[in-house]
């Protein structure tokens, strides 16, 4: 209580203020989407986004320069197919669109952060997310159906050179097929970001016209999330966590930051009690360790440490698997 406290002591120095910031935001914290097309030369403007523009994997590969000097490291690509067909099969092709740029792009920068978009929407003829099957007289994407060419998808471009895959689908089970299939071609180590908790959203419409890939029927209600619900967002979050997602995404991001802490406090809470509880079975490291980490004393390399940033938010242990992960990116609303 003043005048003990006194709040501004911590403000009077710009060092200091720098000292005890909790939120920053830097180019560090940015990703640039990007849009590939086939040819060589194109350099097409995306009309709902002017000054942004479709790219042949050549002018890909000179963006990617530019950027790289204004300090962005990281991409995500979206592929702009040569052909659609019914089930989107070009995107699981070794030659597809995103597989060729990926190549390019390792080859031209090896230092850069290649995410790619996984999904079907920009493949497919109709312009939804998967497969199409009959639900009484609905027609709607076929869940199960999809999961195996999500994993075939991911693996594809994970052998081509991305470094993490995000799959944006909404479907129930994604992460987790996706998890299995990388894990099976050898990747174990690549991680997941997950479109945990993507709303249906107007906010969208430019974005689709860049990858274009909007429906030709219907809305994407029947899988993208009700903008009133937002207890499920929880769920849904919950549910890419276990099935192994390394980082989970809400979206879009500015109408929706009551979600990201709403999903931030549960996890924060929900978090830790995992850890702890994982510590107790005697799981992520040895039984020798389990004191020390569960003491969590400065210095010790095992200690359960938490970060926190305006966006960014993770519970983990230095030296084992990560138990609990949540990163939170306010993206750009695209
Ligand atoms: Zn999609």
């Amino acid at each position: 209580m003043f005048p003990i406290d006194r709040p501004r002591r911590l403000r009077h120095h710009p060092v200091l203020r720098d000292l005890v910031r909790e939120a920053s935001l830097s180019v560090h914290d940015l990703i640039l989407p990007l849009f590939v097309r086939p040819g060589k030369g194109v350099r097409k403007e995306i009309a709902s986004m002017p000054g942004n523009f479709q790219l042949s994997v050549d002018c890909l590969v000179e963006e990617v320069a530019k950027a790289r000097d204004l300090g962005i490291k990281a991409f995500i690509l979206f592929g702009i197919p040569a052909t659609k067909d019914a089930t989107g099969s070009s995107a699981t092709a070794d030659d597809g669109i995103v597989q060729q740029a990926l190549r390019a792009l390792r080859q031209a920068h090896k230092d850069v952060l290649l995410i790619t978009d996984e999904c079907f929407c920009e493949y497919t003829d109709h312009g939804h997310c998967g497969v199409l099957a009959e639900y009484g007289r609905r027609k709607d994407v076929d869940n199960d159906a999809t999961l195996p060419l999500l994993g075939k998808q991911c693996v594809s471009h994970a052998k081509a050179g991305a470094d993490m895959v995000a799959p944006s689908g909404m479907l129930d089970g994604m992460v987790g097929a996706i998890r299995k299939g990388l894990d099976e071609a050898g990747f174990s180590w690549l991680p997941i970001l997950s479109y945990a908790a993507k709303y249906a959203s107007a906010f969208y419409g430019p974005f689709r016209d860049a990858a274009e890939s909007p429906p030709q029927f219907g809305d994407r209600t029947g899988y993208q999330m009700d903008p009133a619900n937002s207890d499920e967002a929880l769920r849904e979050v919950a549910l890419d966590l276990a099935e192994g997602a390394d980082i989970i995404m809400v979206k879009p991001a500015m109408a929706y930051l009551d979600i990201i802490r709403r999903v931030k406090d549960r996890r924060r809470a929900g978090g830790r009690l995992q850890c702890l509880r994982r510590i107790r079975h005697g799981q992520g490291c040895g039984p020798e360790r389990l004191d020390r980490r569960a003491q969590g004393g400065p210095g010790n390399p095992h200690r359960h440490q938490t970060r926190r940033r305006r966006h960014d938010f993770d519970v983990f242990c230095h030296g084992c698997r990560p138990l609990v992960k949540m990163t939170e990116k306010l993206t750009i609303d695209y």
